[in-house]
């Protein structure tokens, strides 16, 4: 499915809530690297289809009601084999929901340098803004982010990177590889270029992304959707 299709299905069921699988089938489709992912349902389908998909693999619970998953303890990482994997999807059917329930089995990503945070928010003034920052605790507490009014150039981007605090962290500090800042740069101009494409897309947030010394990967990702205006 193409994105004019997944954003136009979801708004057709008045969905405004794109799951977190169906954010990173957007972000694939315009060129954006996630882990590989399918949706199960059942436990032996879970592990077949983590066996092979390769381990070391990852389990989330999805369901409409949990958004913050590693909260309610909806996330099982760095699972290594079928009896894992078993066990983990008994313990993730365990944790309460009142929506349908799922099971994400997704690729475990290499540990990264550092975890990104890139995110696209709708301002009633300005309309639509990307955000860029250091994922975990230095976005929590430091509040260390970026802002831009989309669409943005490449001077842009690269000035979003190289403005925050934590620069540094992706710049070789203390002997650490150098992030692949080309790819912060990509990913930020697809973003913009698509959030400028599709007014209905009313906020983004990828978190976290992955980076690398070489190439980035998104492993968590929510998009929300406004209906479209009435053009009268
Ligand atoms: P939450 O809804 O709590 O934000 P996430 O999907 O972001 O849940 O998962 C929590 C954390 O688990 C992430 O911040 C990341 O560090 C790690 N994680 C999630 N998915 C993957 C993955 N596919 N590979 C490696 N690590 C992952
Ligand atoms: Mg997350």
């Amino acid at each position: 499915m193409n994105v004019a299709e997944l954003l136009t299905n979801k708004l057709n069921s008045n969905q405004l809530v794109l799951t977190e699988f169906e954010s990173k089938e957007l972000l694939q489709e315009i060129g954006i690297q996630v882990p590989d992912q399918r949706l199960t349902s059942t436990k032996e389908e879970t592990v077949s289809v983590a066996e092979n998909m390769g381990f070391p693999v990852v389990l989330k619970l999805m369901a409409e009601d949990i958004v913050h998953k590693s909260d309610t303890g909806a996330v099982k990482l760095n699972l290594r084999s079928n009896d894992e994997v078993g066990q983990a999807f008994d313990e993730l059917m365990k944790i309460p929901s009142q929506t349908e329930k799922r099971i994400s089995v997704q690729k475990m990503a290499d540990e990264p340098i550092t975890e990104l945070i890139i995110g696209m928010t709708t301002d009633a003034q300005f309309g639509p803004a990307l955000m860029f920052g250091i994922g975990g605790i230095l976005v929590e507490l430091l509040e260390d982010v970026s802002f831009r009014i989309a669409p943005i150039t490449e001077y842009d981007a690269k000035e979003m990177i190289h403005e925050i605090k934590g620069f540094p962290i992706l710049d070789g500090y203390r002997g650490k590889p150098k992030a692949d800042i080309d790819a912060i740069v990509d990913t930020l101009l697809k973003i913009s270029d698509l959030v400028i494409k599709h007014e209905e897309i009313h906020e983004m947030d990828l978190n976290p992304v992955f980076i690398y010394n070489k190439g980035l990967i998104c492993v968590d990702a929510r998009i929300i959707l406004k209906k479209k205006e009435d053009k009268n």
